[in-house]
């Protein structure tokens, strides 16, 4: 499997670096983003490092989006958001700052801005306590 030492993913999709994690399989890794447009803003990623759609062979891209429809609906459960987007972008010029392929999933209310990253990094206790209420959805 590619790894890149450089590349924040890897190091977590390693146990290198830390997450608060909601599922892991051989293949992808499910995950709080840290810097969360809202509460529950998720990512899933590849485990292998592949910079983007681009570069990811499509069974790559199969088991994230395999995971999009599970993770999607745990979402829904524990957080009750009124929508959910879900987007993925490949490039600077698209908006990309972490060069390694992932999946943004974000639970979205009525009359909300929408933005594509958040501005204030998470409380990590906080990130911990949401990535058990939605792992925890994933079970039932
Ligand atoms: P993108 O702009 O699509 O490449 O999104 C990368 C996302 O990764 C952003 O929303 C960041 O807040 C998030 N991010 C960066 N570093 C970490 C990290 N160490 N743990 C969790 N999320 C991260
Ligand atoms: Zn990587």
């Amino acid at each position: 499997m590619v790894r890149d030492d450089s590349c924040i993913f890897c190091r977590i999709s390693a146990g290198a670096a830390p997450c608060a994690k909601v599922h892991e399989d051989a293949d992808t890794l499910t995950f709080l983003d840290i810097f969360p447009v809202a509460p529950g803003h998720t990512l899933i990623i590849t485990k292998e490092h592949f910079t983007d759609i681009f570069a990811a062979t499509p069974a790559a891209l199969e088991a994230v989006a395999r995971r999009a429809s599970a993770t999607a609906l745990a979402i829904r459960a524990a957080m009750h958001p009124e929508g959910l987007g879900v987007f993925q972008l490949n490039g600077a010029a698209a908006g990309q700052t972490v060069f390694h392929y992932h999946m943004h999933l974000i639970p979205r209310r009525d009359g909300e801005a929408f933005v594509l990253h958040g501005r204030e990094r998470a409380d990590d206790e906080q990130l911990a306590i949401l990535a058990t209420r939605v792992a925890a959805a994933l079970e039932t």
